[in-house]
């Protein structure tokens, strides 16, 4: 018998969406062309390295109960960072820096909450995972405070925890169940501020599916070390139409052709790790899809202003954590807690929550340089290097009310007029049940999974047709 023609798969984007497509892709035997349009993988997991200052784009922690972890873990990846445990965490709120009530001694400690506001707040999160969250996809984080919290204060406060771990700063969209869902898993198991940044993952990612792809070639012919794995940096795809139809062939199994920088290739299906304008933009969606092209050009981002800075030292040491409470703020010393600079250097991520429809802008800068005197005065005289990043999109998706939890598209499927049913799509603006990275690597799985079986339907199809 013949043996079975590897199935031909290009994944777009280069993110840690695409790099997983591609690994599960290569797990189950297919031939992967990966295609990004920067110069190098990594997208916005990607860490620059500037005098041994390790700085991501804006703050990133990894949610050690989430799915990202646990597709990492069973790829004998194991990230390597800590759990950041500030000696004290702040609350900004009304210009002044209080203690943050995350656990009973600062909720004990705090004059942020009056005493019965620390027992609605003790008692709100003590039954948080009591939370029947089925009954709250469709409902919105401030209905459902505004149902079950009295004071105002501590619906504050709930709020800024929910835009510390989701990215979103939507309380009047956001479904309560994704709100809640994602301040437990961060509340459960922590999160991980990553050694050298996130290009950590990046690198082991690309490491593994490089080694993957060469050894299953290995494998069958016992002596060439060829690859199953293309990779195309600083390409731009253009166009994605269907094939001319194989004879016998139903139009709906046929194969896809693609641009890459001018030149055509066919493939047996597409994966797409871009953001959803992308997508519309690369399909040509406006013809004969119009609810498709609005309905991924309409899916709510979340976007985030960030400052990042590196210090030769910290001038105040105890000042490592702070979350404002009544202007969607966010400072960390990153450096405290993983390897991201050297010696007594200090790396700390600032950032506005930016609410829908503003732009980041020089008056967020300035908000954030505040902050930075507030929190490290004099911080000019030990000054490296500093860089603002206005308009950052955190998370393409963001689960609304409104789509029941969904993050923008529930399903990695994207039935296309016109194409045959071989496009998927995935990244943190797709799926249901996580957010961000999760999302991303959840859904990437999930859409390599489809594919595959998809190209296996289309050989067999095909086999048949001759
Ligand atoms: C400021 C900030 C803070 C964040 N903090 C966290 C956090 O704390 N925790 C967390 O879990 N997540 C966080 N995230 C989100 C996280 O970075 C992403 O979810 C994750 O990196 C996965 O991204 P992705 O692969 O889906 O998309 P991306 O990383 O955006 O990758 C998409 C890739 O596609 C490429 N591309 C686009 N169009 C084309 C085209 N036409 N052809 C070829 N290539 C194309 C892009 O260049 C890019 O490399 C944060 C993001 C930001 C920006």
């Amino acid at each position: 018998m013949k043996p079975r023609k590897a199935a031909k798969i290009a994944v777009i984007g280069a993110g840690m969406a695409g790099l997983t497509a591609a690994q599960k892709l290569l797990a189950n035997g297919a031939q992967v062309t990966l295609i990004e349009k920067s110069h190098g993988p990594g997208g916005r997991a990607s860490t620059v390295e500037r005098d041994h200052f390790y700085l991501n784009q804006g703050p990133h922690a990894l949610y050690k109960g989430g799915a990202a972890y646990g597709i990492l873990n069973q790829l004998n990846i194991t990230p390597a960072g800590a759990i950041p445990a500030p000696k004290r965490s702040l609350a900004i709120f009304q210009g002044d820096l209080l203690d943050l009530p995350l656990d009973a001694a600062s909720t004990m400690a705090t004059k942020l909450l009056s005493i019965t506001d620390k027992i609605e707040w003790g008692f709100l999160m003590g039954n948080l995972a009591k939370s029947n969250l089925n009954s709250l996809q469709n409902v919105s984080l401030s209905q459902w405070l505004q149902s079950t919290v009295k004071s105002e204060r501590v619906q504050e406060l709930f709020t800024a925890m929910v835009r510390l771990s989701t990215y979103c700063n939507n309380p009047q969209k956001i479904s309560a169940a994704a709100a809640i869902q994602q301040l437990l898993l961060a509340q459960q198991e922590g999160v991980l501020y990553l050694d050298h940044g996130w290009q950590s993952l990046v690198d082991s990612m690309l490491q593994l599916i490089r080694h993957q792809a060469q050894e299953s070639q290995e494998d069958q012919d016992g002596q060439e070390r060829k690859t199953r794995l293309s990779e195309i940096y600083g390409a731009e795809v253009t166009a994605i139409v269907p094939c001319k139809n194989e004879p016998g062939l139903n139009q709906s199994l046929g194969q896809l052709e693609i641009t890459i920088n001018g030149s055509w290739q066919n493939f047996d299906a597409v994966i797409l790790a871009i953001p959803p304008k992308q997508v519309s933009k690369l399909l040509s969606l406006d013809a004969g899809a119009t609810s498709l092209a609005a309905t991924l050009d309409n899916i709510l981002p979340s976007h985030a202003a960030c400052l990042d800075v590196c210090l030769r030292k910290l001038t105040n040491n105890e000042n490592t954590f702070a979350l404002g409470i009544d202007q969607p703020l966010y400072y960390s010393v990153h450096s405290t807690t993983a390897k991201l600079a050297e010696d007594n250097h200090a790396l700390i991520h600032l950032a506005v929550y930016l609410p829908e429809g503003e732009k980041g802008s020089e008056k967020h800068e300035h908000l954030l340089l505040e902050l930075l005197d507030k929190m490290q005065p004099g911080w000019q005289e030990e000054l490296v290097y500093k860089r603002f990043l206005p308009n950052m999109t955190a998370s393409f998706g963001t689960p609304l009310a409104a789509d029941n939890g969904a993050n923008g598209l529930s399903n990695v499927t994207l039935p296309v007029v016109n194409l045959p049913d071989q496009v998927f799509v995935c990244g943190d603006w797709v799926g249901r049940g996580h957010l961000l990275v999760d999302a991303a690597m959840s859904s990437a799985v999930a859409a390599a999974e489809a594919a595959i079986a998809r190209a296996r339907q289309r050989a067999y199809a095909a086999t048949n047709a001759t």
